[in-house]
């Protein structure tokens, strides 16, 4: 098993498929979709897998696909299919967060493929607000594969918000009357220092005890987990009994980093081992070397006893991580 040097068991491990994306949200920001021919720095399907398997091997639970967007990578149901099998060896859960912009015609056989949840991000109800966000018009496609991955059986869909002051901060209700609505989870998120344009300041952001006196002002909620236990994000029910939930995640005023558990891989093959570190570890470079198993195990565990203890964000010593959160894997 893997314990970094805080005694944090590590056993979630989030996979980025691509720095690419078909959205330009305005805190993200990252390189245009491809169009053509892989970009050779990214890790092949059969690299991630075998990648995979050792992490698997040294007791990753939970594996999140995610990018980028990483429905812009082709085939990436063969991907979900090889991942699936290593099930066989201990991995609980194969997850995927995507904008949802296509996922509804692909929902029913990326389950059949052995993807187990999914989570989709959408910042707005309004469509003149959504594009302004996300640079897209695909509102109605999300909305539709939203539906479609309900149809598909997923349990848990989960839909994430990043609440930015002057931009969707009067939607918190909406949001919140949506995840009563079609009985999902949505999780409001703090807006972190990871934009690429480097726009973040404490006054654009609204902290998660604003969102939380929002929802409750107009539908009272009540905390349902009164420890995160690894999780992320604290989560409330609907004090009327409605169906639904909603979860604030608080990176920036109330961290988690003490019980953190994640570990990423970035699409070009680099351990990150959090969001705002500014070293990386190259499987790619070890793997495409010939190193055995054992190497790539090592390299895991060297990394994973390096985790930084937690992010430093508004201290006057913090630093932009070296990558934006597309390029990272978010
Ligand atoms: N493209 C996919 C999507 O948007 O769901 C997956 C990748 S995206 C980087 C993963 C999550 O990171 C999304 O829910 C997005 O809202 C969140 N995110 C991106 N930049 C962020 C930022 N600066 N602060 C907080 N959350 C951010
Ligand atoms: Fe693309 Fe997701 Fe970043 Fe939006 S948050 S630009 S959908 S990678």
């Amino acid at each position: 098993m893997l314990f970094d040097s805080f005694n944090r068991r590590i056993k979630d491990l989030r996979v980025s498929v691509t720095d690419r994306c078909n959205f330009r949200c305005f805190y993200c920001d990252p390189d245009p979709a491809p169009c053509g021919s892989i970009d050779p720095k990214l890790l092949t399907f059969e690299e991630i897998h075998s990648l995979c398997e050792v992490f698997v091997s040294l007791g990753i639970e939970k594996i999140r696909l995610t990018g980028g967007e990483p429905m812009v990578r082709k085939d990436l149901d063969l991907l979900v299919g090889q991942l699936a099998g290593l099930k066989r060896l201990g991995l609980q859960e194969l997850a995927m967060i995507t904008n949802g912009s296509n996922f509804a015609n692909k929902a029913a056989q990326f389950r059949s493929c052995g993807l187990d949840r999914v989570t989709f991000s959408l910042d707005s109800l309004k469509p003149d607000i959504f594009r302004s966000i996300t640079g897209s018009d695909k509102l109605s496609h999300v909305l539709e594969s939203i539906e479609a991955a309900r149809s598909a059986g997923y349990p848990n869909i989960r839909v994430n918000a990043v609440i930015v002051r002057g931009r969707n901060d009067d939607e918190i209700v909406d949001l919140a009357q949506f995840a009563r609505r079609n009985n999902l989870a949505v999780r409001f998120i703090e807006f972190m220092p990871l934009d690429s344009r480097r726009t973040w300041d404490r006054k654009n952001m609204v902290t998660a005890t604003e969102i939380r006196e929002t929802i409750n002002s107009a539908f009272p909620i009540i905390l349902k987990n009164a420890s995160r236990r690894g999780e992320t994000a604290w989560t409330y029910r609907f004090a009327d009994g409605s169906g639904g939930e909603i979860g604030l995640i608080a990176p920036v005023t109330n961290a988690f980093c003490g019980e953190c558990s994640r570990i990423r891989l970035t699409a070009d093959g680099q351990i990150k081992t959090c969001l705002f570190s500014t070293k990386e570890y190259d499987l790619r470079s070890l793997l495409r070397k010939g190193g055995s198993r054992t190497e790539v195990a090592n390299l895991i565990r060297f990394a994973v006893a390096r985790k930084i203890a937690g992010h430093t964000i508004g201290s006057p010593t913090f630093e932009y991580s070296s990558r934006s959160m597309s390029s990272i894997g978010g």
